[in-house]
């Protein structure tokens, strides 16, 4: 048990701009701390104006080769730098859990995911088609796809890796340059990618990190930048909606992944032991600080008794624990503030009637961990029912008939990840059809890879990660009519 690494060089503490390493002009730094125990692990540059504006101007002029490389030379930087994450793998996932807290299993899983979406966009790479439209005989139609331009990345603490490179791979893929701001929780791993960048050999400015405490001022510089073509956020919605805000006077192109309120919808059919392994992966993954997380747990009545008991009995093996202890099954949340919000929200839900069935309070330790709860008989008026949980506090709610579950999956301004449980071919394409998200997992809560589409509807936000959807994001359709030709 322990933090070591084999490349003691993967632990930056500059920000990284136009391929060097470079302090805050301001000299500012601050601390990132280790959330199983609360101690500062090391200090980083606190970047402010100026190193936002130098990263968009290194990005602007190395785009200028970056997009006129061939796409096999773009291909090849990218698989480069995805044989480096997995080859330094585990120095990547113990970053990851010093900063972040999640299990060094889980963290490795996440390392290993990130990874596949730069194989994954290596290849897309080469497969950037345009086409050549019917037209009349005078003239030739052709529609041919040209990089955004410009792209900044402000992403999350709760994948500190893998959302980085679920955006930073399909930009390159495309063309483009990016500048990325990390979470000031997690910028260990984010620079840790950018060492593993120069060794691949992503030419300096094409990949640039800016890690900072405060959010506004620098977010301010790239929104308002028209050298930007386009942000990819990923984060809460309140930020997400002001960012947008912030994008409207340059017009910008956005792609938002945002908050979620993730039903999972257990039907009387459904297999029990199924829905409880799915419904408990879903819940407790990184210790329920992620968007699509079960964020609450619909029970058809018939079903319901022996769903909670189940559920309860499979809760009670979780180990709570320092991520580096391979016992540990759920580490702590991200900060003692989180650990707050998640305590009010599971009073609040006490107050207004919620039955508490396991947890319901932090637990004994120097670090900030809360234990895995389960809270029964929460209603669709209790405020628990439309709040993103970001904890392991898993909501059940008691349903009758399947329109009444639809309709309380519905009932919220999210819509980014959903579950069903159920045995029955019709019910499945029935409530799948009905759901507004922009997921559905049938029998499954395991639902992301670089294969798929991820991403949301409504305050959930638009744009998708992943898949040959993944690459037009970063794509712009332009129209060339060739005219007077001999008829
Ligand atoms: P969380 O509450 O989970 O930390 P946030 O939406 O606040 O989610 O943070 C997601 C990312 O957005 C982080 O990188 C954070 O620093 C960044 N962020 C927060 N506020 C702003 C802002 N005003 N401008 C730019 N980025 C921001």
């Amino acid at each position: 048990m322990g933090f070591s690494l084999s490349d003691p060089s993967l632990l930056r503490g500059q920000a990284f701009i136009n391929g060097e390493w470079v302090d805050a002009k301001s000299r500012a730094e601050f601390p990132v701390f280790n959330p199983a125990n609360g101690e500062i692990i090391s200090h980083v540059a606190d970047v402010g104006e100026h190193e936002a504006q130098n990263a968009i101007e290194a990005a602007q002029i190395s785009m200028q080769d970056w997009k006129l490389k061939s796409p096999t030379e773009r291909s090849n930087v990218l698989q480069h730098w995805h044989d480096l994450i997995i080859e330094y793998a585990d120095d990547l996932a113990s970053i990851l859990t010093l900063e972040q807290g999640k299990p060094l299993a889980e963290a490795k899983g996440e390392i290993l995911y990130g990874a596949s979406y730069l194989k994954w966009f290596a290849e897309e790479a080469k497969r950037i088609y345009g086409d050549i439209l019917p037209s009349a005989q005078d003239r030739r139609s052709f529609v041919i796809k040209q990089p955004v331009g410009v792209v900044v990345a402000i992403t999350p603490w709760n994948f500190p890796n893998a959302m980085i490179t679920r955006k930073v791979a399909p930009a390159l893929a495309a063309g483009c340059a990016i500048v990325l701001k990390p979470a000031p929780e997690t910028p260990l791993s984010a620079l840790a990618l950018a060492e593993l960048a120069i060794r691949a050999g992503v030419p300096a400015g094409v990949f640039n990190v800016l890690p900072c405490l405060k959010a506004e001022e620098v977010g301010e510089v790239l929104t308002a930048s028209s050298i930007v073509k386009k942000l990819t956020f990923t984060g809460s919605t309140p930020v997400g909606k002001l960012l947008l805000r912030q994008c409207a006077d340059t017009v910008k192109r956005t792609s938002m992944e945002l908050g979620g309120n993730a039903p999972v919808i257990v039907f009387n059919d459904a297999d029990i032991d199924l829905a409880v392994a799915g419904a408990l992966a879903s819940k407790f993954r990184n210790s329920g600080q992620t968007c699509i997380c079960a964020n609450r747990l619909l029970v058809q009545e018939g079903i319901y008794d022996r769903f909670l008991a189940k559920f309860t009995q499979a809760i009670k093996e979780f180990r709570l624990g320092d991520g580096f202890d391979a016992k540990t099954t759920l580490g702590p949340v991200i900060t003692e503030k989180a650990l707050d919000g998640i305590g009010s929200v599971v009073t609040g839900a006490l107050d207004q009637g919620a039955r508490l069935v396991v947890g319901g309070k932090p637990a004994e330790s120097d670090g900030w961990f809360y234990e895995p709860t389960v809270l029964a008989d929460v209603q669709a008026d209790m405020d628990i029912f439309s709040k993103e949980i970001f904890g392991p506090v898993a909501p059940v709610i008691k349903f009758k008939t399947d329109a009444e579950a639809i309709a309380m999956a519905n009932d919220t301004s999210f819509g980014l990840a959903s579950y069903i449980y159920t045995q029955d071919i019709s019910r499945i394409w029935q409530v799948s059809e009905a759901l507004e998200y922009g997921m559905v997992g049938v029998n499954e809560t395991a639902i992301s890879s670089e294969l798929i589409p991820f991403g949301g509807v409504k305050e959930s936000g638009h744009g998708r990660e992943g898949s040959k959807y993944g690459l037009d994001d970063y794509l712009e359709t332009k129209y060339i009519c060739m005219g007077g030709l001999n008829a």
